[in-house]
């Protein structure tokens, strides 16, 4: 892949871009925004690469349209991974937020003038990661920015920012790509799965292509049929709550009740809509017999189980055994029987 272009759903806020750096009137404080794995971090960088690119400003930038070059010497620097002219921000390796004295240095580094560019481009991700004392000390930096440089925040948490960051950042929408396009995307990355076993990851994924693409790599989708297979035989009566624990246990809660709660509520959409409207293909195949037959009451009632499940999952103090246990125990008594 063009690891200087962004991804092709991202190709209108990088037209926007483009036009601002035509006008020459690029705003000093950009905050990237979008949701988990929507490319955010790729599309950060390809832009810090066009900014730095010495190409990307000759009569050939026309032709790149507005693309690293990849070749001059600002782009062999970029992917050495030693440019002076751009400087990254991000939680320390062991912890989950940057602190002030982080922000701090940084600042002293984004306010020195461009050494090898014409610019420098300083990224800070994930930005809600600052602490808001950290926060408050990048706020005059934003407001009265060194002459040739640009800030990059980016978050999928545009809200957990505070409101004077935001209001001094030009905001920047990056959205996840429609279905079509992430399934188009993704059989160009690997033709290997079919366009079904794409469409699967790409549930289990959120709708995420680019995790969907991880997904592909690892065993995520074997450890999910799996635990499908014990939910189902529970449901179907064919497995004791006790022996479907055993399988749950081998996962880690979010997760578990994660695709425990999904399920639930698709066998709820069958039940109440229609079979033809489930989303997930697992349940769909091997339940479907038994779907007009399940106890909507009770689906509703595992829903509120599992959401507070969730909740509680957190808090240290309770015992998952136990709990994992009476969820199981209420999955049995899910089909009506017919008299
Ligand atoms: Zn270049």
């Amino acid at each position: 892949m063009d690891n200087q272009a962004p991804y092709p759903w991202q190709q209108q806020s990088w037209e926007l871009l483009q036009q601002y750096v035509h006008r020459g009137r690029l705003p000093h404080g950009l905050l990237f925004n979008g949701p988990a794995e929507c490319g955010k971090k790729h599309f950060a960088q390809s832009f810090a690469e066009a900014v730095l690119c010495t190409a990307n400003r000759s009569e050939d930038a026309a032709r790149q349209h507005g693309k690293a070059c990849g070749k001059c010497h600002s782009c062999l620097l970029l992917a050495a991974g030693n440019h002076p002219d751009l400087v990254i921000l991000a939680p320390p390796e062991d912890k989950k937020t940057i602190p002030v004295d982080a922000v701090r240095e940084f600042i002293q580094d984004a306010t020195l003038t461009p050494q090898i560019a014409s610019s420098r481009v300083c990224v800070i991700v994930p930005a809600d990661a600052m602490t808001s004392e950290a926060a408050n000390s990048l706020l005059k930096t934003l407001e009265e920015p060194a002459a040739n440089n640009h800030m990059i925040l980016v978050t999928e948490h545009v809200r957990h920012l505070p409101a004077t960051i935001r209001s001094r950042c030009q905001i920047i929408n990056l959205p996840l790509p429609t279905q079509e396009q992430s399934l188009q995307w993704l059989q160009q990355q690997q033709q290997r799965p079919q366009q079904q076993q794409w469409q699967e990851l790409l549930n289990c994924a959120a709708g995420a292509p680019l995790r969907a693409l991880s997904f592909e790599k690892s065993d995520i989708m074997q450890r999910r049929q799996q635990l499908f297979n014990s939910f189902a035989a529970l449901i179907n009566g064919q497995q004791a709550p006790l022996s479907a624990v055993a399988v749950w246990n081998e996962e880690v809660s979010e997760v578990l009740l994660k695709w425990l709660y999904e399920w639930t509520l698709d066998l709820l959409r069958g039940r109440q809509t229609g079979v033809e409207n489930m989303r997930d293909l697992l349940p769909v195949r091997v339940l479907s017999d038994l779907i007009p037959r399940l106890d909507a009451g009770k689906l509703i009632a595992l829903i509120e189980q599992l959401i507070s499940l969730n909740r509680g999952m957190g808090e240290r103090n309770l015992n998952r055994q136990m709990q994992l246990e009476a969820l199981a125990v209420s999955f049995t008594g899910l089909v009506v029987v017919q008299k």
